[in-house]
């Protein structure tokens, strides 16, 4: 699949912008600070609606029109996919709302997805674009909180699968009634008998998660390990080793869709005290983590900064690979600035799979970092303070 053009409305520091693409690779080549980045996570959030980066979504406003009295940014892309185009937009505009008591105006922001034209929900659109983003910060992924690999599972699972994102915003709602509930009940406002409406739900859509997690980091981790020993040669093994709440999940077998449910179920029951004490769910999929192990160590604990690098590397390749075998289509390499970050064989195999993808958008601000084999097939964008333009 290929984008066929990327359209901006004061998005980022783009007030606005066409840029037509293609099938190939690109390069971004401008100065820091100019928007090469800001083009990737436009891309990336026509793939799964959300930022890549920013905290909050109304900074992808520009401040241009921030004081207007509806400010708004647009980002809009026409994906070619299976020899069809699909139009492809997300919309943001920050409407002020009520004076607050401190004498400031509340923003609230609304987000539009829509898929030629018709508005969507985020979670009918996610996976109609695939995208695999390669940046700096990625090596978070493996020393960062497990929040961040959980949203990474995510993520990538929801690529994939419409009805794994639909499950974790279920469980999301669920999640929050159900603490709501046991903070009342530690208030005595309530009664512990009323748990029992949230528990079918939670364990569910519980059940339905982990497995979903659990298939996909089997496969994640055959194609990651293949990788990783291509990128070091045969001498360390890398394994992922998935540590779901409950923990004694790990030992029912994958197919055993009913013991899984019965194991949440009964660490549920066992866990209710402490769950109204502390007023939160403290057993589900919202606890789980995975570990990237080289030779059975955590590499988040004990890898050099080198070998996490080179895990990220082969768990995204190995992405990239999954999506193909899933999905049947090449997935949209987003190459944010990475290249001059990795020794010379990881770069010789990332450049192997974004040359053979069918688009790749790559980001430098150095020519001289990037390989010839790429110069040469790759179509040149210049960019600077919100601008593009196409070189060669
Ligand atoms: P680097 O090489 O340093 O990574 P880059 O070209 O990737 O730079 P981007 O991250 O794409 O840079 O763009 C960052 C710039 O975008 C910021 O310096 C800022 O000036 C501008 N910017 C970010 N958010 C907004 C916004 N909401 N409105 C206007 N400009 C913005
Ligand atoms: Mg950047």
């Amino acid at each position: 699949m290929y984008l066929e053009s990327l359209t901006f409305t004061n998005f980022r520091n783009y007030s606005s912008l066409e840029l037509p693409l293609g099938p190939g690779t690109f390069i971004l080549w401008g100065d820091n600070a100019q928007g090469k980045s800001n083009i990737l996570e436009a891309v990336y959030m026509l793939a799964t609606t959300k930022s890549s980066r920013a905290s909050n979504e109304r900074e992808l406003i520009g401040w241009e029109v921030f004081n207007d009295p509806l400010p708004a940014a647009r980002i809009e892309g026409l994906l070619r996919r299976d020899g069809e185009t699909t139009k492809l937009d997300v919309s943001l505009v920050a409407e002020r709302g009520e004076v607050t008591a401190a004498g400031s105006t509340s923003l609230n922001l609304r987000k539009q997805t829509r898929v030629n034209g018709v508005p969507r929900r985020a979670s009918d659109v996610v996976g109609t674009l695939n995208a695999v983003l390669f940046d700096p910060q990625d090596v978070e992924l493996v020393s960062g909180a497990p929040s961040v690999r959980r949203r990474y599972l995510d993520v990538t699972i929801s690529q994939v699968d419409r009805q794994y994102l639909k499950a974790l915003q279920r469980y999301a709602r669920v999640l929050t009634q159900r603490n709501h509930l046991l903070r009342a009940i530690r208030e005595g406002k309530s009664q512990s008998g009323h748990l029992r409406v949230w528990d079918q739900p939670l364990v569910e859509e519980a059940t339905f998660i982990h497995l979903s997690r659990r298939r996909m980091i089997e496969e994640m981790a055959g194609l990651a390990s293949g990788i990783y020993g291509e990128l070091t040669g045969e001498g360390e093994k890398l394994t992922l080793n998935y540590q779901p709440n409950p923990k004694e999940l790990a030992d029912i077998h994958i197919d055993d869709t009913e013991a899984v449910g019965g194991v949440i179920r009964d660490r549920l029951s066992a866990s209710v005290d402490r769950e109204i004490g502390q007023g939160v769910t403290l057993v589900g999929p919202h606890r789980d983590d995975v570990q990237f192990e080289i030779d059975g160590r955590d590499t988040g604990l004990f890898g050099s900064r080198g070998q996490q690098r080179t895990v990220v590397a082969a768990i995204k390749l190995a992405e990239v690979n999954l999506l193909v075998g899933r999905t049947g289509e090449d997935p949209i390499l987003l190459l944010d600035d990475i290249l001059s970050e990795l020794d010379e064989m990881r770069r010789r195999r990332v450049l192997k799979t974004a040359l053979a993808s069918q688009q790749t958008i790559l980001t430098t601000t150095d020519l001289d970092r990037i390989d010839d084999s790429v110069k040469l097939e790759a179509r040149l964008l210049r960019v600077r303070g919100g601008t593009v333009v196409l070189c060669s």
